[in-house]
């Protein structure tokens, strides 16, 4: 039977898996104040509401781990110190960040920042403007790239085992 997508779902394994941590369970006193989104920075910025996603945990709504708005936080921990109720609300959003990742749910963008990690052991890539860069730094006798990641094999090798005990691939599509 096909699931009608207007219907709103719920899914109370995301209370059930926040509760395995003592602190993270502390989401059930939340009261709503909004003390955490008024603090916020990415809030300010864009429609996200610190407050309605733990709202959203709470209660179980699944499409908490299909929205952008888990992804927008930039973890400042600003939420975290301003809640009254001490819930580590930027671990929480990190933990339904797990979850979404789990269940496929990752932002396209994402996926190029972590292909190009992968590729390159950069999450920016060295093309593009760096190449001016890699010009100037020649002119100054000094190799094109500097000595990051990539002119390390050990420390590639490195993020692949990290990546692989992760079990990152076939989520997100790399070539090793
Ligand atoms: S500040 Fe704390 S109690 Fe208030 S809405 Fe945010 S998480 Fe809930
Ligand atoms: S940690 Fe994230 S959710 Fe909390 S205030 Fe900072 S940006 Fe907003």
């Amino acid at each position: 039977m096909s699931r009608n997508k207007n219907l709103i779902q719920f899914n109370p394994d995301i209370l059930t898996e926040l509760s395995i941590e003592e602190s993270h369970s502390k989401i059930r006193a939340c009261i709503q104040c909004g003390e955490c989104s008024a603090g916020c920075p990415s809030g300010n910025w864009t429609a996200m509401k610190t407050r309605k996603i733990m709202r959203q945990a709470l209660v179980g709504l699944e499409s908490v781990l299909s929205s952008n708005d888990i992804w927008l936080c930039s973890t400042c921990f600003n939420c975290y110190e301003r809640c009254p109720r001490t819930i580590p609300v930027t671990e929480i959003i990190l933990k339904l960040r797990n979850m979404a990742v789990r269940e496929g749910h990752i932002p396209d963008p994402l996926k190029g920042v972590i292909k190009n990690l992968v590729q390159h052991g950069h999450a920016v890539p060295l093309g593009g403007e760096l190449s001016t860069w890699a010009k100037l730094r020649i002119k100054m006798d000094l190799p094109p790239l500097p000595p990051t990641v990539h002119s390390y094999p050990e420390a590639m090798d490195e993020l692949y085992t990290l990546i692989n005990k992760i079990k990152f691939n076939g989520r997100i599509p790399y070539q090793l």
